[in-house]
């Protein structure tokens, strides 16, 4: 999708697996991560966006990837078995961080704090009253409309029309969207380190040396 978008997502991997994998390794998260925003990804796919309402789907995507990483590692070790554990991992996290740009989550969680919220790096990004309320929901894409949210002299009169459920009146996907990207940035990277953890834990430790290939 836009530059700004896989520049985002990019950073965020980074900032949060940093040393943890090897350079091939993290070369093929953040490839496959990015992958998901191109244009075959956008279309009939809301489970890799959390969009359109889609958070059933959407965790039932992330628990698929999860199963795929376990599935190459439990195969006899090669390099395209590690390749398929990373880029499901990629496509995981990419799921993971949209969440955060793309549901109220940080809206519920800011509203817990009336006027002062904790700063960014205090969001707890799996609150689980949050994520199991009847209130989280995700923007819905109206097309056109949210099309010519991306076109940047359509915007203003895109956002004039978009209903306050859409795509476009929800994201946080950029610095641009105001105070919210900042939670919504920091969410994403905690959620990013909490996967891996995950993994850490799950995987018998020969299996998480070939994950993480250091
Ligand atoms: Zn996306």
């Amino acid at each position: 999708m836009t530059p700004m978008l896989i520049k985002i997502h990019d950073e965020m991997t980074r900032d949060a697996l940093g040393e943890r994998f090897s350079p091939r390794a993290l070369e093929t998260i953040i490839a496959a991560n990015l992958k998901q925003d191109a244009i075959r990804g956008q279309f009939g796919h809301d489970e890799f966006h959390y969009d359109n309402d889609a958070i059933e789907k959407g965790d039932r995507y992330i628990i698929e990837q999860r199963g795929y990483i376990l599935t190459a590692l439990l195969s006899p070790a090669s390099d395209s078995a590690s390749i398929f554990a990373w880029a499901a991992f990629g496509r995981l996290l990419h799921a993971a961080q949209d969440f955060y740009s793309h549901t109220n989550y940080v809206t519920l969680w800011l509203d817990q704090y009336a006027d002062s919220p904790p700063p960014p790096p205090e969001i707890d990004p799996l609150q689980k009253d949050l994520i199991e309320s009847p209130s989280l929901h995700s923007g819905k894409i109206h097309l056109p409309m949210d099309g010519f949210y991306f076109v940047p002299f359509l915007r203003p009169l895109a956002l004039r029309l978009l209903p306050p459920n859409s795509h476009g009146r929800m994201n946080l996907d950029s610095p641009a969207q105001g105070p919210k990207f900042d939670y919504a940035r920091a969410a994403a990277v905690k959620r990013t380190q909490h996967e891996f953890d995950l993994l850490r834990k799950l995987l018998p430790p020969e299996m998480f040396v070939r994950f993480a290939d250091v």
